[in-house]
């Protein structure tokens, strides 16, 4: 049996494990686009803080160690297109532009996400960056090195998180949402009253219920526009939530109006062999017995 994992961040290496505990004889090949399997996204704000100190401690795996367990890992190869009628796929190795042809038996999607960037005006300036992968972790490390003022954009978890790693490292943070408070998503107010004077006392302006509009700068971003207010920076973090990195996939399996592929409780799609796990699909949300997208590890 031939079984073929497209993405290998934290869903593919799980995915690629199991399956060669539970089926040591099948061949399975990974397809990853990256040059790095398992990195970590949750340490970024910890090696910002230099509470962990090489971005390197950040990994868990390895393509040598997915190899050693027998799995043929293909890094720096991005799959174009699937037919999944004969179970086919398109793959291009990045490194040579070479397009070749693959097949499978059974196909696990791990495609995970990436972070919503919406079209602001002068979102193309240098220093607005985001944070998802061991690149952006990267380089928001190197360029907070010479940046005075960092503006977070979202105060979501990852904002609030990357705000304390900025401020403890001396620079001048500012966290602006939206919304009315910080971590609206996931805490009642109570809780985030409390967690918002802390940053406040520890002198993070906190900017909230503005909306972001415009960045200024020439070529590098010098001010954050908001509908209220602006805000000098010279390092911006988007940080404003995850859209499911479906694209591949479009109209050939069911999905959510996001993208997110809906599976059922064996983590099948609606196309025959075909599985899905991680930031790519929902999950089954107990608390309401439904199933929503919740793109967390
Ligand atoms: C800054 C940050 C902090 C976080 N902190 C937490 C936390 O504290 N707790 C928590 O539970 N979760 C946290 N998360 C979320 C968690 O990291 C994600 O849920 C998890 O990374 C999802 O893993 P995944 O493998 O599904 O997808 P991803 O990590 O998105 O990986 C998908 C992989 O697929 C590859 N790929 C996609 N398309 C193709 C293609 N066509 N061909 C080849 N390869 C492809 C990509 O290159 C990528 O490597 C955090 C995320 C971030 C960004």
């Amino acid at each position: 049996m031939k079984i073929v994992v497209i993405g290998c961040t934290h869903a593919g290496t799980a995915a690629v494990v199991n399956i060669k505990e539970n089926y040591p004889d099948s061949e399975v090949v990974i397809y990853e686009k990256n040059n790095n399997v398992s990195f970590l996204s949750c340490g970024i704000a910890l090696n910002v803080g230099k509470v962990i100190d090489t971005t390197e401690k950040l990994f868990y795996s390895s393509p040598e160690a997915l190899n050693s367990l027998g799995a043929q890992t293909k890094m720096q190869h991005e799959v174009l297109n699937i037919d999944f009628k004969n179970k086919k796929l398109s793959v291009k190795d990045l490194l040579t532009n070479e397009v070749f042809e693959d097949n499978y038996d059974k196909l696990v999607l791990t495609l995970g996400s990436w972070p919503i960037v919406p079209k602001f005006e002068g979102g193309t300036l240098d220093n607005i960056v985001l944070c998802k992968n061991y690149n952006h972790a990267l380089n928001i490390i190197e360029k907070s090195k010479y940046a005075k003022n960092v503006v977070v954009i979202g105060a979501g978890y990852i904002g609030v998180e990357l705000a304390e790693a900025f401020k403890m490292q001396g620079k001048n943070t500012t966290l602006i949402d939206a919304e009315n408070r910080i971590m609206a998503k996931y805490l009642d107010k109570e809780f985030t009253d409390i967690a918002e004077t802390e940053f406040k006392n520890k002198g993070v302006n906190i900017v909230l219920g503005q909306k972001v509009q415009k960045f200024e700068g020439t070529n590098t971003v010098e001010k954050v526009i908001t509908d209220k207010g602006e805000y000098n920076a010279d390092l911006v973090v988007l940080c404003i939530g995850f859209t499911p990195n479906t694209k591949l996939v479009q109209g050939k399996l069911e999905t959510l109006p996001n993208g997110a592929i809906i599976i059922d409780e064996y983590m099948r799609t609606s196309e025959e062999d075909v599985f899905a796990a991680g930031d790519c699909c929902v999950v089954k949300y107990n608390p309401a017995k439904d199933t929503r997208y919740i793109p967390l590890a």
